[in-house]
């Protein structure tokens, strides 16, 4: 499979998972354009056009959301998209809370394309907590959602300036906007 077509297959595999799911937010969008935004960030903003690194961009929530399975994942699109993904999955049978503090503690060991794909992660979930948070979310809890994601990118940077700086804007904007609500 060439590079454009494995992006893509990677793609409608991805949207036929996620049918019928939707993102947290008040705007109730269909959930694949998370994904779809976050491997849009490595294409074009991080300029990388590494296949593997685009179709686990794509694929980074499946495991985790839709159950698909890793050798299912590899049959498809090979060892290295379901390690990529791997790594950035959360075990879900831990509590949330050990979760997040477990992503702060792997975030600088995880590989340069794992690194990306985390990095566009939380600049798409940060822009979301801003445009379109989740009902029930107050401030405080986007407050701390935006520190939670601030310290894991800490241990991101490094792997695109490109991604890295859009952080920072994003974080920027997200806190001028959450010091506007009292
Ligand atoms: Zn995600």
């Amino acid at each position: 499979m060439n590079n454009l077509n494995k992006t893509l297959h990677a793609a409608r595999f991805a949207a036929e998972k996620h049918t019928g799911h939707f993102r947290k937010g008040s705007k109730r969008e269909p959930y694949i354009n998370h994904p779809i935004e976050v491997a849009n960030l490595i294409a074009n903003v991080a300029l990388i056009d590494d296949e593997d690194i685009l179709a686990a961009a794509l694929l980074h929530d499946t495991v985790e959301d839709c159950e698909v399975s890793p050798d299912e994942m590899t049959e498809k699109f090979g060892q290295a998209v379901t390690d990529y993904v791997l790594e950035v999955t959360d075990d879900k049978s831990l509590p949330k809370k050990t979760r997040k503090m477990l992503q702060i503690e792997h975030a600088p060991h995880l590989s340069y394309g794992a690194k990306v794909i985390k990095l566009a992660d939380k600049i798409s979930n940060v822009r979301d907590v801003i445009a379109s948070p989740a009902e029930g979310w107050d401030k405080q809890r986007r407050q701390e959602y935006v520190q939670w994601a601030m310290s894991v990118v800490e241990g991101l940077r490094g792997s695109s300036d490109q991604l890295d700086e859009l952080f920072d804007e994003v974080v920027a904007l997200a806190n001028e906007k959450l010091d506007e609500i009292d």
